[in-house]
């Protein structure tokens, strides 16, 4: 009876998220007592239990009740089933389709969306983020934004440090406004293409450039720090801002500072991004940084000993980004050599990943070492050539002057002698999209970054 019931609640949920997340969450997953006061639901971990708490919780007892079932409380209980490392081999191809949707690669609908020209990367979602004390403001915000853009916290400004999930909120509130709205106008772009876009439009005479930014109903932009000491644009977005503002539309920005430290943001545009609701990501506390590892890592298949994830949690403290590349590291050693990634292997890596980063690595020296991995000629890598010998390497460059420099897309194409930032934005979303799927040039990658720090 408890079967049918939560078959129910599972068929009702499986509609709502996407078929990865609901994989992912819902699989081990029953239903153990039914009283009056309690249901209780077995969860395969701890991790789950919390996702279970902040983010079905609510789903769940609506259903239940909707079948007649009205507990006061609904409890999570973690099932311990000695469940074995599952390896990368035993993995149903079935499964990688969905790791691959959940890890956001090149899926199809990645293609079709980014055609569509919204600047959506269906791979972040608000299913696949965790939510930890550290962003659990933010994730709450994006959620009611998500449920009822325009009306709550306009704009939503989200500030914080590199990597810790800013660009993946933003985009999974553009996602599933998209998902509930198929006709919502969504449009996000980095402050850069504004910036760009709108030079273009003043210089070449461009028309055009203030429909595309007016004519949405969500309006997501991120990195607004660079628009600092760019007068011109922040006179144009200011009006922007305004027009969308009043006709009720959302706006979500995102910051690595808050509006009063952006340096040379003008007094009304400061005053106009702390309207609404400004709020902070940190970096995610122990327990979190164990819980997205974990997830991740049973999203590639493999089941990671409690040890090794702490470990891993102990000794990265930096951002997520840096958390995730640990870990796909270690992943993809142990697939290498075909050992368990254990505690042992990872202590071995983080040696590796761990070094530290000189001041005086300039752009130059990334793409001059770049070079020189390859054996082309650095006049070649700054070329406008297109061979393929020559192509891999520059976008390898690019995205090292990107992650290793946090150099802005601009910038970037500039070193290269581009004039186009698009290029370096595709380039690096390419290379950063191999690295998780293409062994070789995760290898050539990193050996040009111990290269780099040699
Ligand atoms: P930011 O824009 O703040 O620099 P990103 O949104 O690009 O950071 O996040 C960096 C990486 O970490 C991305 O791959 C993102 O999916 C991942 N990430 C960040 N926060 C979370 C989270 N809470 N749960 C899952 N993945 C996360
Ligand atoms: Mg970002």
């Amino acid at each position: 009876m408890h079967h049918a019931l939560w078959q129910s609640v599972l068929g009702e949920v499986e509609l709502t998220i996407s078929h990865a997340a609901f994989t992912t969450w819902f699989k081990n997953t029953e239903l153990l007592d039914v009283t009056d006061e309690t249901v209780t639901i077995a969860v395969p971990n701890i991790f789950a239990k919390r996702q279970f708490e902040v983010k079905f919780d609510k789903q769940i007892k609506a259903i239940l009740e909707k079948n007649d079932v009205s507990p006061r409380h609904v409890t999570y209980a973690i099932k311990t089933t000695g469940k074995k490392a599952i390896s990368r081999e035993t993995t149903a191809p079935q499964q990688s389709q969905e790791v691959t949707e959940l890890l956001g690669s090149s899926s199809p609908s990645l293609h079709s969306q980014q055609a569509a020209g919204n600047g959506l990367n269906p791979r972040y979602t608000l299913d696949n983020f965790i939510v930890g004390s550290s962003n659990d403001l933010a994730y709450t915000a994006c959620q009611a934004v998500a449920a009822d853009p325009g009306v709550k916290y306009n704009p939503l400004f989200l500030y914080g440090g590199v990597g810790l999930g800013k660009t993946h909120l933003m985009q999974a509130v553009g996602n599933e406004i998209a998902r509930n709205q198929p006709d919502a106008r969504i449009l996000y772009v980095s402050v850069e293409t504004f910036v760009k876009e709108f030079l273009e439009s003043i210089r070449f005479k461009k028309k055009g450039f203030s429909d595309k930014y007016r004519n949405v109903d969500v309006l997501i932009i991120d990195d607004m720090q660079f628009i600092a000491g760019k007068e011109k644009t922040q006179e144009e977005f200011f009006h922007t801002f305004n027009a969308l503002h009043q006709a009720n539309k959302q706006i979500i920005i995102s910051s690595d500072k808050p509006p009063k430290s952006i340096p040379t943001l003008t007094e009304r545009l400061r005053s106009r991004f702390e309207w609404g609701m400004a709020i902070d990501i940190q970096m995610p506390d122990f327990e979190t940084r164990c819980a997205i590892l974990s997830a991740k890592a049973s999203l590639s298949g493999v089941e990671l000993g409690r040890e090794t994830i702490e470990y891993l949690a102990n000794n990265i403290k930096t951002n997520i980004r840096e958390l995730e590349g640990a870990l796909n590291q270690l992943l993809a050693y142990a697939e290498m050599r075909n050992v368990t990634p254990d505690i042992s292997t990872a202590e071995g890596l983080l040696g590796n990943i761990r070094h530290s980063r000189p001041q005086h690595l300039s752009a130059k020296q990334i793409i001059d070492k770049t070079a020189r991995h390859f054996q082309i000629d650095v006049k070649e890598i700054c070329s406008a050539k297109r061979d393929k010998h020559i192509v891999v390497p520059r976008q390898i460059a690019m995205y090292l002057l990107r992650s290793e420099l946090h150099l802005s897309f601009p910038k970037i194409a500039g070193e290269l002698g581009r004039k186009d930032h698009t290029t370096a934005i595709h380039s690096v979303e390419k290379i950063e999209k191999a690295i998780k799927l293409d062994f070789l040039i995760r290898e050539q990658v990193s050996e040009i970054r111990e290269k780099l720090y040699a």
